[in-house]
């Protein structure tokens, strides 16, 4: 096969591969997306899909603007990509109670419940609200722009986006090597090879097998998440509930998605019965006629953790127009339009807020390549 060329390849078609995609596509730049399996598969469909620019974050730095950026990114994304592609990625705009039980847990809520646009639920509110609520919950921060959507239809909404602005997508496709051959890199896989000005990492907890191939140190470590399924079928549950980072999150169909264990380094894809069982039990404390619903599905999906908690976003430190966009651990669907706006403008030379740049870059690592090992 003859080499195929390209401006932009991209390494993993989940979300933000499909991102990264989407917004350079859109920019006329040549892009192919090669993705190992299918796009969205991975980590991007076992994603319960909040939106928790605001549930997430603890601290208000670098991480939470950044966050907050992507999630109101996503108010105009839905629109554009709902008309653009006739896919609607199930944009839910209920908002999410973060439950309290006691005076110490509404304390650690403080500086959230400071944000104007949060508001303290006492326990009778809450229980207004969404009344299959625990009568020990004590109250709930509502987080009413903490939506969330459905992410595997999002990928591919994106996926698809791209597509019609011209993208390629190479499904089954798994890239075995990336090297630079002069001002050009050359992307090798079992399909044949890619040519392309610029490569973006972006295979999620697989990023490490290219970190090690480009000299680099970095480590993506596993946090694998155990989820389960269920139909409600009594009244609908109009907002998520989230508590000690496990939640409910209602679907469009009435299914519910209960989630997630956190097993640190662990990466076996399938979920275990213990884990199941731990997030059952956690679902049951915040609405307890959960252990009686009929479960349709089980599944389990590897986050990708850094080991400072922030994602990596940027340039190789020494090769040019060889990126990574990885490491969004738990909230890698919120920070997909927003990752996928910094790449693009990273490549198409856009200026980028310096605070991003600083606390994603790839060369933050002092174990980098080079002595520090
Ligand atoms: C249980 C669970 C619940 C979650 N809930 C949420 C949530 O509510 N909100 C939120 O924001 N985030 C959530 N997340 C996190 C989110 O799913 C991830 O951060 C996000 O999906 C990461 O996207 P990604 O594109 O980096 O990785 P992935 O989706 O894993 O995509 C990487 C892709 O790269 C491909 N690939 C790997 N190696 C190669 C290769 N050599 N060649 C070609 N392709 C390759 C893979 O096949 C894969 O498709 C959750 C995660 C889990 C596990």
């Amino acid at each position: 096969m003859e080499s195929k060329q390209f401006d932009v390849v991209i390494v993993g078609g989940g979300i933000i591969g499909s991102s990264i995609a989407y917004y350079l596509a859109k920019e006329n730049r040549k892009v192919a997306i090669l993705e190992a399996d299918k796009i969205g598969g991975k980590s991007t469909s076992a994603a319960a899909g909040m939106l928790g620019a605001h549930s997430e974050y603890k601290e208000f730095k670098h991480l939470y603007p950044f966050a907050r950026s992507s999630q109101l990114l996503y108010k105009q994304l839905y629109e554009e990509i709902r008309e653009l592609t006739a896919i609607d990625f199930e944009k839910r705009n209920g908002g999410l109670l973060k439950l309290v039980y006691s005076e110490n847990e509404k304390k650690e809520l403080e500086s959230i419940l400071s944000l104007s646009s949060v508001e303290w639920l006492d326990n009778k509110e809450a229980r207004k609200r969404v009344p299959q609520l625990s009568k020990e919950v004590m109250g709930a921060a509502y987080l009413q722009e903490d939506v969330h959507i459905t992410p595997l239809i999002a990928c591919n909404s994106l996926s698809k986006g791209a597509q019609l602005f011209g993208a390629e997508i190479y499904e089954y496709t798994r890239v075995l090597a990336v090297s630079k051959t002069g001002m050009e890199y050359s992307i090798k896989t079992a399909q044949g090879t890619f040519l392309a000005k610029n490569v973006v990492i972006a295979s999620g907890v697989w990023s490490n097998y290219f970190f090690q191939q480009l000299g680099l140190s970095h480590e993506i470590i596993p946090v694998k998440g155990e989820c389960v399924a269920a139909i409600n079928e009594g009244a609908p549950l109009r907002y998520a509930v989230f508590h000690d980072q496990f939640y409910i999150v209602p679907r469009n169909n009435n299914e519910l998605i209960i989630g997630a264990t956190k097993k640190w380094n662990d990466w076996s894809e399938n979920p275990s019965l213990d884990g199941l069982e731990e997030v059952i039990q956690k679902a049951k404390k915040m609405i307890p006629e959960v252990g009686e619903m009929k479960w349709t599905r089980a599944w389990a999906g590897l986050r990708p953790q850094t080991y400072d908690g922030h994602p990596y976003i940027g340039e190789h430190p020494e090769m040019k127009g060889l990126y990574f966009a990885t490491g969004h651990q738990r909230n890698g669907i919120l920070l997909a339009p927003a990752t996928g706006k910094m790449i693009r403008d990273l490549i198409i030379g856009t200026p980028v807020e310096k605070e991003w740049l600083d606390a994603f870059k790839v060369e933050r690592n002092i174990f980098a390549y080079g002595g520090g090992k």
